[in-house]
């Protein structure tokens, strides 16, 4: 049993808003925070790993996930589906890690319905320019498939209001630390010092 369970940290951010490098960054770190790995239905991109990026599945299998109740969340983006696993979320925050979701916004008001005390953050990227050029700079997508995603992001950036922490992606560095310092702030609330120093409360107040 761990001293602590861990927080659950919920991530969204328009694709090109460097999320997954910041997160990525974040979690090589420190060694107490861990990240989702998501199921998808969507297609690989080159240089994606099964398993490491997502969890790929087909269609039919990520209904029978739904229907056996093995989803925390899930949503469907750009025609695609994407969910959480429902277990391995409640055994790592058992085993005391910070957990890291990188879900839309749609998951997140399912999550935040269901654990209240889970922490938000939305990364914004600095210009809707600088969005633009990151989607093309990627290479990945198509000219049609970038302006899409440039709608959908305006859209999900709509939704920055319900999250508890707002970052601008303007500076990596910068942006690392702003990332670092909420962590380490919720480390640090009482109830979660209260825990893990159980043994020099008690030694301090004899
Ligand atoms: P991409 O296909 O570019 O990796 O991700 C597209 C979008 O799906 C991003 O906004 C990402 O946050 C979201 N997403 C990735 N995994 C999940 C998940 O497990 N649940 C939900 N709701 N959204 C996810």
């Amino acid at each position: 049993m761990a001293i602590t369970t861990g927080t659950l940290y919920i991530i969204s951010a328009p694709s090109g808003a460097g999320k997954t490098s910041l997160v990525k960054a974040l979690v090589d770190s420190e060694a107490q925070i861990r990240v989702s790995v998501s199921h998808t239905t969507r297609a690989m991109r080159t240089g994606e790993v099964d398993g490491v990026n997502y969890h790929f599945v087909a269609r039919e299998q990520f209904h029978t996930m739904i229907d056996n109740s093995e989803l925390l969340e899930h949503a469907e983006v750009f025609g695609n589906l994407y969910g959480t696993s429902q277990a391995w979320v409640e055994q790592t925050l058992a085993d005391g890690f910070d957990l890291i979701l990188e879900i839309d916004w749609q998951g997140a008001q399912q999550v935040r319905h269901l654990m209240p005390q889970s922490k938000s953050i939305f990364i914004l990227p600095p210009t809707q320019e600088a969005l633009r050029h990151r989607l093309t700079n990627r290479g990945q997508d198509s000219g049609e498939i970038i302006e899409q995603r440039m709608r959908e992001a305006v859209s999900e950036m709509s939704h920055y209001v319900e999250y508890d922490y707002l970052l601008i992606n303007d500076d990596f560095a910068h942006a690392l630390s702003d990332l670092k310092a909420v962590f380490r702030a919720n480390q640090l609330l009482q109830h979660s010092q209260q825990q893990r120093h159980r043994g020099l409360l008690s030694e301090l107040l004899a």
